[in-house]
């Protein structure tokens, strides 16, 4: 099953590449593998896969012991401070980043590890109430301050769009984040090259290739259903 939804999934990027007269090469697909056995991420990494997205610490950190070490782990989920220092020499790239405190606790902790911590900005565009993020308004500002930190880079946005029936909805919201992370990389602030953009999920994630995500974050269209959609 895993190999048939790889393949689709892989094939859908392609052709969302290809209308968008963008290279196959510049959207990496992150399988999404929270709450799904590590059984299953063996399967997906047989088949390819190396970019696995998680959402919480603990399952992260066990999940990072049990696979290989080539894996590289993205940390999608809300990131509590105090839990930090158990990630930061095994993610990749932190996807959900949306506060100065909470980055000033990655770069501690990466100036501790000897690391530097790539980050990306969670940004709530649609301005949903039960969603983390900050605003668009707030992200330039938020940016400029954490470029000021050490051992800790800005690498682009991220955002979770709203559950939508129809995926177009969604592509201003895509277009919306696109449009932000042109108008801060103008701003050639010192220390920050963004060259990351990360959206789309299972049910928009076509729309997010179309509009310009450098990363897509999949995970029912993988690995099958949850009980749940998101948890953070
Ligand atoms: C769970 C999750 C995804 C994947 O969701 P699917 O709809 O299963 O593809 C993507 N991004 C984040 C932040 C998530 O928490």
């Amino acid at each position: 099953m895993i190999k048939e939804n790889l393949n689709r999934v892989q094939e859908n990027i392609r052709n969302a590449c290809a209308r968008a007269g963008r290279k196959e090469d510049e959207v990496t697909l992150i399988a999404v593998s929270k709450t799904k056995p590590v059984s299953m991420l063996e399967e997906a990494y047989a088949l390819g896969v190396r970019d696995f997205g998680e959402n919480k610490v603990q399952e992260l950190v066990d999940k990072a012991g049990q696979l290989p070490e080539d894996i590289r782990w993205h940390m999608i989920g809300h990131l509590q401070r105090n839990k930090v220092k158990y990630i930061i020499d095994k993610v990749y790239l932190i996807h959900s980043v949306d506060s100065l405190r909470l980055a000033e606790e990655i770069s501690k902790e990466a100036v501790k590890h000897g690391v530097t911590a790539n980050i990306l900005i969670e940004v709530n565009v649609a301005g949903e109430e039960s969603k983390f993020g900050v605003s668009p308004e707030d992200t330039p500002g938020l940016i400029e301050e954490i470029s000021r930190l050490p051992a800790i880079q800005v690498r682009g946005l991220m955002t979770i769009a709203p559950f939508v029936e129809k995926a177009e909805d969604n592509r201003i919201i895509f277009n919306a984040l696109l449009k932000l992370y042109v108008d801060i990389s103008r701003k050639n602030i010192d220390n920050v090259h963004m060259d990351f953009l990360s959206m789309g999920m299972t049910g928009d994630y076509e729309v997010a290739v179309e509009e310009g995500a450098t990363f897509v974050r999949v995970g029912t269209g993988i690995f099958g259903e949850r009980s749940y959609r998101i948890t953070e």
